[in-house]
């Protein structure tokens, strides 16, 4: 009788903690295609007024249709993030292509990466002045080149050997960049000062200037065939000492994308670079056996700091993730099921 009794109990202890195992995880559907998108994260305030609230909704509506398209008509993960980045380079709103934050030196100097998830093959640049679309070059370099990262006067050099469209450095410039980049100048020795260190609960730089770090853009997808992909690109942050690197060209902290899943990061990129922030959310979901939130949720929360950064990404199964440390984030996504999100913030 005790020893039936004791098998009975087992039993029901196994079911109850598969039971739990399958509750703590995100359902298992797979979706044909998903497709996530952001356009930056930090504080953004509530009152932002209507009209220009709906040009950001509009910016991202416009880019999501573009990357969706693609998917839906069976074209590859590559293509959709290069296509939805490209769409929001274009778009002066954000901290990509034209609209790009100034330098120290008053001038633009450009980074983006992809990355394909299915072969490892990424392309990423560094110091661009005068590529419209850094996102494109950063195709040709994966699809092309037998390097992965080009800087400054190679990146500008390899260029000249494609067919990529370039620009004067003035084509980047935007009224909205400059007048927030002259603000950044007259704090400027709050940028010197900063040790880029900090003891919890001091406040950062970004205490000042609200600003400064808004509007990187990315697109993370899966495709029809199963693959995934990433792409990231930007500006960098306003007022940048010249020749810095951000987190975004540097594959597995701002870019990354294996077989597990493609994330693309935004926020601050010296915090995300110290984390290698997008190939830990891929590494502990394959050594934890962790959902995409949960790995997500683990880097927002374990490892950086409040208001640090935020993220996309979407899994193997075409689950997608967008969650942020920060007050807001442009983002967006839509699946193959016809699940559609654009939002700001975390409540709206
Ligand atoms: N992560 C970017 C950088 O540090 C900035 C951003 O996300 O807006 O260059």
């Amino acid at each position: 009788m005790i020893r039936s009794l004791s098998i009975i109990s087992g039993v029901l202890l196994f079911s109850l903690t598969v039971w739990g195992c399958e509750q703590n995880s995100s359902p298992q559907t797979q979706k044909e295609w998903a497709l996530a998108l952001h356009g930056g994260a930090g504080t953004i305030s509530q009152d932002l007024p209507d009209t220009i609230r709906q040009q950001y909704y509009d910016g991202l509506e416009q880019a999501l249709a573009i990357g969706a398209d693609v998917l839906r008509n069976g074209g590859s993960a590559l293509d959709a993030v290069e296509a939805t980045v490209r769409d929001l380079e274009d778009n002066p709103l954000f901290n990509a292509g034209r609209g790009s934050v100034f330098t120290s030196e008053g001038k633009h100097e450009l980074d983006a990466a992809i990355m394909d998830g299915s072969t490892l093959a990424a392309g990423a640049l560094t110091g661009l002045t005068t590529v419209r679309h850094p996102v494109t070059l950063a195709r040709h370099v994966k699809d092309n080149s037998r390097h992965i990262f080009f800087s400054g006067h190679g990146a500008e050099d390899y260029a000249d050997q494609t067919e990529v469209e370039r620009v004067d450095n003035d084509f980047f410039h935007t009224e909205r960049r400059y007048e927030q980049w002259q603000r950044a100048q007259e704090r400027a020795h709050l940028n010197t000062e900063h040790s880029w260190t900090r003891e919890p609960g001091e406040k950062t730089i970004y205490d000042w200037i609200e600003d400064l770090k808004f509007g990187t853009v990315g697109a993370v997808a899966l495709d029809r065939e199963g693959k995934l992909a990433a792409a990231t690109s930007t500006g960098g942050m306003t007022n940048k000492q010249f020749g810095r690197v951000g987190d975004v060209p540097i594959i597995g902290s701002g870019t990354f994308a294996n077989h597990v899943a493609a994330i693309s990061a935004t926020g601050w990129g010296e915090q995300i670079m110290r984390n290698v922030s997008a190939n830990t959310i891929a590494n502990y979901m394959e050594f934890n056996g962790a959902t995409l939130d949960e790995a997500m949720n683990f880097v927002l929360t374990q490892r950086l700091d409040p208001g640090d950064a935020g993220f996309i990404a979407v899994d193997s199964n075409g689950n997608l993730s967008m969650q942020m440390n920060t007050a807001g984030m442009f983002r967006a996504s839509l699946d193959s099921e016809g699940n559609k999100v654009v939002m700001i913030w975390e409540d709206e």
